[in-house]
C-alpha cells in the first residue's frame, strides 16, 4: 500500500512551501533516529529538541533548484561536537531540511523527520543527545538511551 507521501519506490518529504522535496528509497532505513537538545537544534526549531534520522548521503535524492536550496556552515567552535556542520534550508520558506556534519566526511544526511508525513510515527527515536540541554518539564522518551555528548551507537 502506498500514500501521497510514498512515489516510486521513495518516502518523501519537503519543506513548508513545496519547492524542495527529499526522496529516500523504501528499501532504506536510517542508521539512527535520534532526539537533539543541543542549543542548537533548540534554537533552530524554538523548542526543547528536534528529532532527526541519519541517512547514508548517497540515498538521500534532493528534488529542487540548487538556487533556492542555500547552505550555512555552523564552525566547530560554535558546535557541542566540536565540528564543523552544514544547514541546508530552503530560502524561500525558510525551512531547514539537513545538517551535513564535517566529521563524517560528507557520507551522513541528517534529516529533520518531520519533514517526512510519517517520519514521527515511521523512525521512532532510539536516542537522546545533549540531555544536560533537556529543560525538567520534558521528560525522557520511551525507550530512548540517553547521552550528555553526541552519542551514535552503530553510526
Ligand atoms: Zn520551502
Ligand atoms: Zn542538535
Amino acid at each position: 500500500m502506498s500514500s501521497a507521501s510514498e512515489e516510486n519506490g521513495t518516502t518523501l518529504g519537503h519543506c513548508l512551501c513545496n519547492a524542495i522535496s527529499l526522496a529516500i528509497p523504501l528499501t532504506v532505513e536510517p542508521s539512527l533516529s535520534f532526539i537533539c537538545h543541543c542549543r542548537d537544534c533548540q534554537r533552530n526549531a524554538s523548542g526543547p529538541y528536534q528529532v532527526v534520522v541519519i541517512f547514508p548521503s548517497s540515498s538521500v535524492r534532493i528534488n529542487g533548484l540548487d538556487k533556492i536550496l542555500k547552505e550555512h556552515t555552523i564552525p566547530g567552535s560554535a558546535t557541542l561536537s566540536g565540528s564543523d556542520k552544514v544547514k541546508a534550508f530552503c530560502s524561500l520558506c525558510g525551512c531547514t531540511l539537513f545538517t551535513v556534519p564535517v566529521k563524517w566526511s560528507g557520507e551522513k544526511t541528517v534529516v529533520r523527520i518531520a519533514l517526512f508525513d510519517e517520519g514521527l510515527g515511521k523512525w521512532p527515536p532510539t536516542q537522546e543527545w545533549f540531555v544536560k540541554s533537556r529543560p525538567l518539564w520534558i521528560r525522557a522518551a520511551e525507550g530512548t538511551k540517553e547521552s550528555n555528548m553526541a552519542g551514535g551507537v552503530g553510526i
